[in-house]
């Protein structure tokens, strides 16, 4: 039997939305963004969720999210970190509690900001997850990506069917991604240093593990509510759902 947890993040600041109310917790629909994200994994086949809330919010998040949906698959809540990899690092941690360590054992990483996330989603991933090892939910891009340099020009343009946008849930075996996570908290200092920062989980997979990452599918609406007018397409993408 094989044993799959979710870390959500609901941690950080959200600067860019512009709100003294964390994304996270903003409403769509009478109910936080947090909300969705949380219910997609408790109603799936995942087994148990951590939760990563902001400093001193543990207490909130239990009463007004957890008790409040009904969440019983949520079996700890943690603190996250300054970056949103600190705060995976604090998920991960949480999560030895979950494991045994018999190597069928998946995590499933993914940013409580991101609310359209869907069970076919999560299968699919769980079926490549136990394939590869590692693998990432995402979309190929529609529009031509450019690469600049360092003064804006542009320096090259990759073909358009070889990039990906990458959204969560990036799901990892679980040995697997624990350890490129520690190896990542030695070697923070170092990466700071060459100018290289951590924005999603499997660049610590890539810079610390021999593992390859499989590209699995997602979906055009398994958007990050990150910026005001994210609040205006969801609440699009929940009337068209209904
Ligand atoms: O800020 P960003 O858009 O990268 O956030 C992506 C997800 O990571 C969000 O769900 C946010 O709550 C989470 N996060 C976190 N800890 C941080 C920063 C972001 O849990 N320090």
């Amino acid at each position: 039997m094989s044993k799959s947890v979710a870390v959500v993040l609901a941690a950080g600041q959200g600067k860019r939305m512009n709100s003294t109310v964390q994304k996270q917790y903003l409403l769509i629909q009478n109910k936080p963004v947090l909300y969705y994200s949380l219910k997609a994994f408790e109603d799936s086949f995942i087994d148990e969720i951590i939760l990563v809330v902001g400093s001193g919010e543990k207490e909130y998040c239990q009463t007004e999210i957890v008790n409040q949906y009904g969440f019983s698959k949520v079996t700890h809540i943690v603190e996250g970190g300054k970056e949103r990899y600190h705060s995976v690092f604090h998920g991960l941690q949480a999560a030895q509690e979950c494991f045994v360590g018999d190597g069928k054992e998946y995590v499933f990483i993914h940013d409580g900001a991101r609310p359209f996330v869907t069970l076919e989603i999560l299968e699919r991933a769980y079926q490549n997850v136990k394939e590869y090892g590692a693998c990432v939910v995402g979309m190929p891009v529609k529009d031509t990506i450019k690469i600049a340099n360092a003064d804006k020009f542009v320096e090259t343009t990759p073909k358009r069917d070889d990039v990906w946008l990458v959204q969560t849930p990036q799901v990892f075996s679980y040995a697997l991604v624990y350890k490129a996570y520690q190896k990542l908290m030695e070697e923070e200092n170092n990466l700071l240093a060459q100018g290289i920062f951590i924005t999603d989980d499997t660049m610590v997979v890539e810079y610390f593990t021999q593992n390859t990452i499989k590209l699995v599918q997602g979906s055009y609406e398994n958007i990050k509510i990150t910026t005001p007018e994210d609040l205006q397409i969801a609440e699009t993408f929940l009337n068209k759902n209904k």
